[in-house]
């Protein structure tokens, strides 16, 4: 455990506050949560399956966000949007077009970047595995996300998707993507919020999942992208029931 994780919790504890808070700002079926920490306030919005919004000391994160726009009006705008791949639950050019506004900074994997529509692509960063970057003082780190399994491997190919990890001075959200339990995401340090995916045959299971974030142990994590073609085989209270240590399972409304 480092300093920076340390002196977050510590703090917290010292301060006596209740480190998360149920956000009642929007409608019911959106509900959000609220994080405090040294590095200020940060407020999850799951929008839904892999799509989600945070609202940052830094800004507004739009992730992978994806279908109806009429989704986002409750929502401040987006300061930087982060697209992991391709897929269509992740990637959607006339969501972008409706959500990305003339100042909005995107970043994406490579593979999305060659794609997007020409007009899209200004103010756009491509971001391969194992490269970073920093916006508005948030260090952005490309993680990879693949599949392992044999005859899954195309779905996610190792070296195209990406996971991020965004670091704002010093608490560390990680963002999986759609990969299977890597080594890279089970050597992910000092990570205060999670976001990691767990379906089947694309992502992972839950058991997988489980056993993976009880390794790299997350102070918080949301299980997200949790139903997709196998209708939700994969629960996340079991996922929840599995996940060992410290680690706090935080549920989203993904699917309303
Ligand atoms: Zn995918
Ligand atoms: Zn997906």
């Amino acid at each position: 455990m480092t300093q920076t994780r340390r002196s977050f919790l510590t703090s917290v504890a010292a301060a006596g506050t209740i480190t998360v808070l149920p956000f009642k700002g929007r409608a019911a079926g959106h509900a959000s949560n609220m994080f405090e920490s040294d590095a200020g306030t940060f407020t999850v919005h799951p929008v839904s399956h892999a799509s989600v919004v945070i609202e940052t000391p830094a800004g507004v994160m739009y992730i992978d966000p994806v279908g109806e726009v009429s989704q986002y009006s409750d929502l401040p705008a987006a300061d930087m949007i982060l697209i992991t791949h391709e897929h269509g639950d992740h990637y959607n050019a006339d969501t972008l077009d409706a959500l990305k506004g003339e100042d909005t900074v995107m970043l994406t994997n490579p593979a999305v970047f060659d794609m997007l529509p020409e007009g899209m692509k200004t103010n756009t960063t491509s971001l391969a595995n194992g490269e970073s970057t920093e916006v508005a003082g948030v260090e952005i780190s490309a993680i990879p996300a693949y599949n392992t399994t044999e005859g899954r491997t195309d779905f996610h190919p190792e070296g195209r998707d990406n996971g991020y990890v965004l670091d704002f001075d010093g608490f560390r959200i990680y963002v999986s993507g759609d990969t299977e339990d890597i080594p890279e995401m089970r050597a992910l340090e000092d990570i205060d919020l999670a976001f990691v995916c767990m379906n089947l045959p694309f992502t992972m299971s839950a058991d997988a999942a489980a056993s993976a974030v009880s390794e790299f142990a997350p102070t918080y994590v949301y299980p997200y992208h949790y139903r997709g073609r196998d209708n939700g085989t994969q629960d996340p209270a079991e996922f929840a029931e599995m996940v060992e240590g410290d680690v706090e399972v935080k549920m989203g409304e993904w699917y309303s």
